[in-house]
């Protein structure tokens, strides 16, 4: 089925130089495309709606800062299967359980800088798409 995501590059990614990488694992991917693509610092308030099923949680308030710290990288991709489809080229949240192959498994290493965010179900994708960007909602 063909759907759209909502990627985040955070600012590890950016900061890192693995942008160019992850986006080729990506594109690499047959059937899938961008949709847009963005490079901006994020501010609080989006964040806030971004995270807000988090709020509260003791990683919520570092989180929000490492988000803020920097530019990152927003997409939509689009294609076949892409929600679960990305997800799983990130891997688990937490670096050290994600498998060899994924980005967080390859590139990272403590769960709050893992790199990447992707939508977890098509419901999600269209609440995170109206949040970065408005105009393709
Ligand atoms: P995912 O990004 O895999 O969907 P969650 O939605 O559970 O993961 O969490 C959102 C983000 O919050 C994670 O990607 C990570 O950056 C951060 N995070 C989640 N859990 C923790 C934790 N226990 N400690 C530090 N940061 C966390
Ligand atoms: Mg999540």
């Amino acid at each position: 089925m063909s759907q759209r995501t909502l990627v985040l590059l955070k600012p590890d990614a950016v900061k890192r130089g693995l942008a160019g990488e992850i986006i080729s694992r990506i594109e690499r991917k047959a059937g899938w495309r961008f949709a847009a693509m963005e490079l901006r610092t994020f501010d609080r308030a989006t964040l806030e709606q971004h995270y807000a099923e988090h709020v509260g949680r003791p990683f919520y308030e570092p989180l929000l800062e490492f988000m803020t710290s920097g530019p990152s990288i927003a997409l939509i991709v689009e294609g076949e299967n892409v929600v679960p489809g990305i997800r799983a080229l990130a891997g688990a949240t937490d670096p050290l359980q994600a498998g060899a192959g994924t980005i967080r498994g390859d590139y990272a290493t403590i769960t709050r800088e893992n790199l990447i965010h992707a939508s977890d179900s098509p419901e999600s994708a269209e609440r995170e798409i109206k949040i970065f960007f408005p105009a393709h909602a």
